[in-house]
């Protein structure tokens, strides 16, 4: 699974998820957390499970028949367990010769204890019927960090009457959802076949997990599509959904690939996803194990409550997958893309191989996390996975709460808990670390075994251990103890001391964190006299201090050399020694902090040398970075040399993101003679250079912005729609505000808050009362939606100032309003 974390970030309204902030952190003194979270016992296993559904979307039931095989994991039983959420149980019986006799049961809503006829071993199996109803909009199960609401089965305007919205089934089952729609075993420690019958509106087209082994046509209007995983797999990854969606169908060696689309989409599917044969390739190359599955579709929903999920073949996405082709010709290996691959790598680690529960979720989603930056590595180089697996771990460091928890959790306070920083970007960075100590070949090798061993059964990182030594012949005890059984990364302090008299080098290296120490096996690159000598030394105590003998002082030295660790260091080198870095050690981290530390000497000539050259950096994420480092105000040498390739940059860089940074960075500068280059951008095919573009050219002249705003308006999506808004809200008239308050009341929450400052303005400045009440409402009720995040004080501070103008304007009936919207905000 692919969690969205939506972020809210307006001036004064601080930052957070509002998908997820309703699973608060919690706390660590909460009874739950003292629980130790075992795997689940295994009583009775899940053989085959068969459901014939159909959907009430007036009433948004199901009506579910079921017939579950099972046996007896081990000893003998009589009796058998079940989840099932929120249902009408009917009947339920047991299946003998095609027969059907009544089982005796007890249910509480959540689960059912169903009385067995007889005792059974495990040498025998046995086949129950159900009869029920799922009625997932009734049900009250707690939230989840991940999935906003754990309904299992969603029904997306069922009664036609949202206007532009399709009408739509899906299921999300992860983490223990899939018994809301159907009585089973709801853990990741149970794996089924599985064979799903469905009846829908015969205009609609379905998709399951494994292959569509039947289409039946039905007298009254209907059709019922049959699909069956032959492959067992876990009960949270079954899924079902139904609509109105376009096939594209897509090939990988002789496996059907397929994506669902809405129609309006449908032209793009190919764009979007056609590179899915290519990394079904790779991974299955990589890995030594074909992707394993019947086929492979992928399909876009609405209202999908998290960022994806890989269901066993059939991985479903939400619509910020989705683009046209100028949309996704800026968007480079972004959130959509990376998740595609991340959904897929899950076919092998999650679907194939299980965590066995939810406390070892690391051998799902660390995976997953991990092959995002195997996937960039290999299609667009090691600069772009090292940048993806930077941003990562900036992702965990910044988030001082995840430090405390192990990556293996066998104590949290809810299971949805897990689905965080530690267990996607602190595991992926572990991994990665991992198959850099013990090299390319022993790592996937281990991987290889990991999964072969393991295959259509579970696994918990005491099984990779297992696997990784078996490859590498090395113990890894140490390994697994500190970063998957502990918690926390080393932070590190670096410093150095060159003696002339005895050519020695010293490397002092300390962890500063509280707590034990972590081993640490590195690389340290000398570079001296023309050349590098590599060291592989081992930090194994918290303090350690290291002397290299060197004909001659050092150009650098450079600690970590890989740039692998996952750490927070601080790294006492010089500007000269930055420079060095930047100009001779070959990677993107080495660049990368070369022009992090050169940003804050901007007066010095070896920092404006990295900057100005960090502006035509081989990897374009790093021209951006330089771009927005160097200080063009300020600094008369940094403006002089930079413009110049920045006019180059703006014109002809092959990558549409440097350009619309460049363009940007021009357009500060207010300098009319640029204009005629900001017009030619504005011209271009990408709407990132547009909107760059339409933003400089309003700091030159607001009403030629207007202008051709206007002319854009109905052309406009992403960073030229956001331009396009802008320039109305800085310097739109009445003749403006309908469109630009059509966007602001339509956006999404994201979108609104970062419009709501500018919003207050224009509203405080149009010249009719009703617009600016217009304002006032919609502002008023998004401070009373997400006042629970603590937007109210901003909120009350933006109306307050509508409030100001509007008055000053004699305009009293929009002041009223004003009043009225703060009231219950107070
Ligand atoms: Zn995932």
């Amino acid at each position: 699974m692919k969690t969205l974390y939506a972020a809210v970030l307006a001036g004064g309204i601080s930052a957070c998820a509002l998908s997820t902030a309703m699973a608060q952190a919690p706390a660590a003194e909460s009874p739950a957390y003292k629980l130790y979270r075992a795997t689940t016992t295994k009583i009775n296993d899940l053989v085959h499970t068969k459901l014939d559904v159909r959907f009430d979307y007036k009433k948004r039931y199901m009506y579910g028949k079921e017939w579950v095989t099972l046996k007896p994991h081990m000893y003998p039983t009589d009796s058998l367990r079940l989840d099932a959420k929120g249902m009408d149980l009917k009947t339920i019986a047991i299946v003998k010769n095609g027969k059907t006799t009544p089982l005796t049961f007890t249910y509480d809503s959540l689960t059912v204890a169903i009385k067995l006829d007889k005792t059974y071993t495990s040498a025998e199996s046995y086949t129950i019927y159900i009869d029920y109803t799922a009625k997932p909009n009734e049900l009250k199960v707690k939230g989840s960090a991940a999935i906003n609401d754990a309904k299992g089965l969603y029904f997306v305007n069922p009664d036609g009457t949202e206007k532009d919205k399709p009408t739509q089934i899906w299921t999300q089952g992860e983490t223990e959802a899939s018994s809301a729609w159907f009585p089973t075993i709801d853990k990741p420690n149970q794996k089924t076949t599985e064979e799903i019958s469905m009846t829908v509106p015969k205009q609609y087209v379905t998709l399951s997990n494994g292959r569509l082994a039947l289409q039946k046509i039905n007298k009254d209007g209907t059709r019922t599509d049959t699909w069956k995983q032959e492959l067992p797999h876990s009960p949270y990854l079954f899924m079902m959904a139904v609509g109105d969606f376009k096939i594209y169908k897509d090939k990988w060696r002789n496996k059907e690939v397929s994506y669902y689309l809405e129609p309006k989409y449908a032209p793009y599917a190919k764009d979007i996803f056609g590179f899915t044969p290519e990394v079904m390739e790779f991974y299955s190359k990589t890995l030594g194990v074909d992707y394993p599955w019947y086929k492979y579709s992928q399909i876009v929903v609405r209202d999908y409550v998290s960022g994806a999920m890989e269901n066993t073949s059939a991985t479903l996405h939400g619509v910020y997958v989705q683009g046209t082709k100028r949309e996704l010709a800026d968007r480079y290996y972004d959130a959509g893309r990376s998740t595609i691959v991340h959904e897929l790598f899950h076919q092998w680690f999650g679907d194939y191989v299980t965590a066995e529960s939810w406390s070892n979720l690391t051998v799902n989603e660390s995976f997953a996390d991990f092959s995002e930056t195997i996937w960039a590595e290999y299609k667009y180089g090691k600069d772009a996975g090292d940048a993806h697996s930077l941003e990562a771990m900036q992702n965990y460091l910044n988030q001082p709460s995840a430090k405390t928890k192990d990556l293996v959790r066998f104590h949290y306070n809810d299971k949805e808990d897990v689905f965080d920083v530690v267990t996607y970007q602190k595991g992926g960075r572990i991994l990665l670390m991992l198959r850099n100590y013990l090299g390319n070949a022993a790592f996937y090798k281990g991987l290889n075994i990991y999964l072969k061993t393991n295959a259509f059964k579970n696994g918990e990182a005491q099984q990779l251990r297992l696997a990784m030594e078996e490859a590498s012949g090395r113990d890894l005890s140490w390994f697994f103890n500190q970063w998957y059984y502990g918690a926390g990364h080393p932070v590190l302090n670096i410093s150095y001391k060159w003696d002339e008299a005895t050519k020695t080098q010293t490397v002092y290296l300390q962890q500063t964190q509280d707590g034990n120490g972590f081993t640490l096996p590195m690389a340290i690159d000398i570079y001296a006299g023309g050349k590098k000598t590599r060291h592989q030394v081992w930090m194994r105590e918290k303090t350690d201090t290291l002397t290299f003998l060197v004909p001659s002082k050092p150009d650098l030295v450079n600690v970590d050399g890989d740039k692998i660790l996952l750490t927070k260091k601080t790294d006492s080198k010089t500007l000269d020694e930055f420079a060095f870095q930047y100009f001779n050690a070959p990677l993107f981290l080495d660049r990368y902090e070369a022009i992090d530390f050169a940003k804050t000497r901007q007066t010095e000539k070896a920092a404006q040398k990295i900057i100005i050259a960090a502006l035509q950096d081989k990897y374009y994420g790093l021209r951006i970075k330089a771009i927005a480092a160097a200080n063009l105000t300020s600094y008369d040498d940094v403006r002089n040399a930079a413009v110049p390739v920045l006019v180059k940059l703006a014109q002809t860089d092959d990558n549409n993101l440097v350009r619309a940074a460049a363009i940007t960075a021009l357009g500060k500068l207010k300098a009319s003679g640029n204009m005629s280059l900001f017009k030619q951008a504005l011209t271009s095919q990408s709407y990132a250079i547009q909107g760059a573009a339409m933003n400089a050219i309003g700091m030159i002249s607001p009403t030629e912005a207007v202008a051709l705003a206007k002319t854009y308006q109905n052309d406009s999506e992403g960073a030229l729609k956001q331009a396009v808004l802008g320039v109305y809200a800085t310097n739109g008239t009445d003749a403006e505000w309908p469109y630009y308050y059509d966007a602001f009341k339509n956006g999404d929450p994201n979108a609104q808050f970062q419009m709501i400052r500018k919003t207050a303005e224009y509203a405080g400045r149009v010249k009719s009362p009703e617009y600016a009440q217009q304002a006032i409402t919609t502002i008023g009720e998004l401070g009373v939606k997400y006042k629970q995040f603590g937007v109210a004080p901003t909120v009350i501070q933006l109306l307050t100032s509508i409030k100001d103008a509007r008055t000053k304007m004699g305009d009293t009936a929009s002041a009223t309003a004003a009043d009225k919207a703060i009231e219950p905000l107070k």
